[in-house]
């Protein structure tokens, strides 16, 4: 039998069913000769690697299938007493364990997080210095706040010196009109696109960065001994090999296997998939220390970090990876029951109120998982047919549940298509 040359098409479809149907992700070489054999294609092994990458089939790790996040124990991070983190296994990925009892309505935690970056509406009034750059607070009800200083048209405010000096050390100057003018046309993409992972994963990269710079963020670490419950005692200075073991440690979602989970995929992804490679062109020209005509001010030096780390945090697969992530600024949690040592703390993904289904396209789609096989949803859909769930089916289930009328039904169908609109920032 001779061999054929398979569309693009092909060649995704066959790889993504075979790593479906097998426990964990085939290297390139067995994929390759496996697709090679199975449909007597002639295919190089550069064009299937780079067929995969563009279908957001290929992490830079990993060993598991590319749409489920990835996350470990990073045993560096603090955490408050009564709770521990344990690592489940490659699926469930790690979570947090009660490590002594909690009464019902006492509060577990609360935590300012390592990184945050505001709600994508929000960005416009942060840009323009209504909302304080660090907390995101209004500035205006503030009589301390401060104006960024370093002029080119930042109009960026401080709610007061901490706010600004916490800021300068962890994701300003990187992202500041006025120290680095290459963030400019990135901050206008994210202002476009209204992108919160984007945004998220630009205050990662240049909390990273500024470790090298002359005002270098706090250490989180309790390696240090600095810190107590994540708050530094001391302002131990962070190294870069400490912030990136944090950031490696955080669960990886793709904003690309998130967006090809929508009804509308066959179309948004026309504009998803080459703004995605602009927002990604955009982040490396604003941030990465290597890149040429650097501005005096741009507040790194390139040779002080390692080349191979700098190659990886820029590649366009770990991009990828560390798309879908989104970030609050503080966490509060509060147990809803009581809660014995050694029991999982647990916290809704969604409203608790929404009907199964919906529930569970949710998951589905914003967090790469599912169908839900919690307590409640098995209880609720015990005929659930897993083999057959998919976005769209799944969505049409939603917006057709049977509690509510048929023209209620057409109104949750609007507003999905609403909802999935804002969500993709077109
Ligand atoms: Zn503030
Ligand atoms: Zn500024
Ligand atoms: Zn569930």
């Amino acid at each position: 039998m001779s061999e054929v040359v398979p569309t693009d098409e092909e060649v995704v479809h066959a790889a993504r069913t075979r790593i479906e149907n097998s426990e964990s992700m085939p290297g390139i070489s067995k994929l390759l000769i496996a697709l090679r054999e199975e449909h007597h294609w002639r295919l190089s092994e550069k064009r299937l690697k780079n067929l995969l990458t563009s279908a957001g089939l290929r992490k830079h790790t990993s060993q598991v299938k590319p749409w489920i996040p990835v996350s470990s124990v990073d045993e560096d991070v603090p955490l408050p007493d009564g709770v521990k983190a344990v690592y489940f296994d490659s699926i469930k990925g790690r979570g947090l364990v009660a490590t002594k009892p909690f009464a019902q309505g006492q509060s577990v935690f609360v935590e300012d997080a390592f990184l945050a970056a505001p709600p994508p509406s929000q960005l416009p009034k942060l840009l323009s210095g209504e909302l304080c750059a660090h907390c995101f607070l209004p500035t205006s009800g503030s009589s301390i706040a401060l104006n960024c200083s370093a002029g080119g048209g930042c109009q960026a405010r401080f709610c007061n010196r901490i706010c600004h000096a916490r800021a300068q050390s962890t994701h300003h100057p990187l992202l500041c009109p006025g120290t680095n003018p290459s963030c400019k046309s990135f901050l206008q993409h994210l202002e476009q696109y209204q992108w919160h992972s984007l945004h998220s994963v630009s205050r990662a990269i240049a909390r990273l960065l500024l470790t090298a710079s002359a005002h270098p963020p706090p250490s989180i670490s309790v390696k240090t001994g600095a810190t107590v419950h994540g708050v530094p005692t001391k302002e131990a200075p962070a190294s870069f090999q400490e912030t990136l073991h944090h950031l490696d440690a955080f669960a990886t979602v793709s904003e690309l296997e998130r967006r090809a989970r929508n009804p509308g995929w066959d179309i948004e992804s026309k504009m998803f998939v080459p703004a995605l490679k602009t927002a990604h062109e955009l982040l490396v020209k604003a941030l990465d220390p290597r890149e040429k005509s650097r501005s005096r001010n741009f507040p790194i030096k390139a040779e002080k970090l390692p080349a191979a780390d700098l190659d990886r945090i820029f590649a366009y697969d770990t991009f990828l990876s560390r798309s879908g992530v989104r970030m609050a600024t503080r966490i509060s949690a509060q147990a809803l029951r009581s809660i014995n040592p050694g029991e999982e703390l647990m916290i809704s993904y969604v409203d608790p109120k929404l009907p199964t289904d919906r529930r569970r396209l949710l998951l589905w789609r914003d967090y790469c998982f599912g169908p839900c096989a919690c307590q409640r949803c098995t209880k609720e859909q015990p005929n659930f047919d897993s083999a057959n769930f998919d976005a769209s089916a799944a969505s049409l289930l939603a917006a057709n549940t049977q509690n509510i009328a048929p023209s209620e039904a057409q109104q949750e169908s609007a507003s999905l298509e609403h909802e999935l609109r804002s969500s993709l920032g077109f």
